[in-house]
């Protein structure tokens, strides 16, 4: 880190810093200066991370009456509990209802 800000340093005066305590006070701000980016974009990087994860997710769990067929699927605007979807694709004699609507949060580390 500090050979790094001696180097900026140099580039920015040309290399021409004769007093130490000048110099150690220029390595100081960009030290500080180099860290506050560093936190600066870590935090960003974060709430991008999050904000890709927010939107949650809504399942519909589809069950048949008559066999053990069962499907999710995404939730629709007008699905609810015991809704019935029509005829099941697997017997074709049981009723598709709807047995429960869920959400899926965001994945935890
Ligand atoms: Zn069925």
């Amino acid at each position: 880190m500090a050979v790094v800000g001696l180097y900026f340093i140099g580039l920015v005066f040309g290399g021409d810093i004769a007093d130490p305590n000048i110099m150690i006070l220029y390595v100081t701000i960009a030290v500080v200066a180099f860290t506050f980016v560093l936190l600066t974009l870590t935090r960003m990087r974060r709430g991008i991370r999050i904000g890709a994860y927010t939107p949650v997710k809504v399942l519909s769990i589809v069950k048949c009456g008559q066999c053990s067929f069962k499907q999710i699927k995404n939730f629709a605007i007008g699905d609810f509990v015991f809704k019935t979807l029509g005829k099941c694709t697997q017997c074709t004699t049981g009723d598709l209802t709807i047995n429960g609507i869920y959400t899926e949060g965001p994945p935890k580390k």
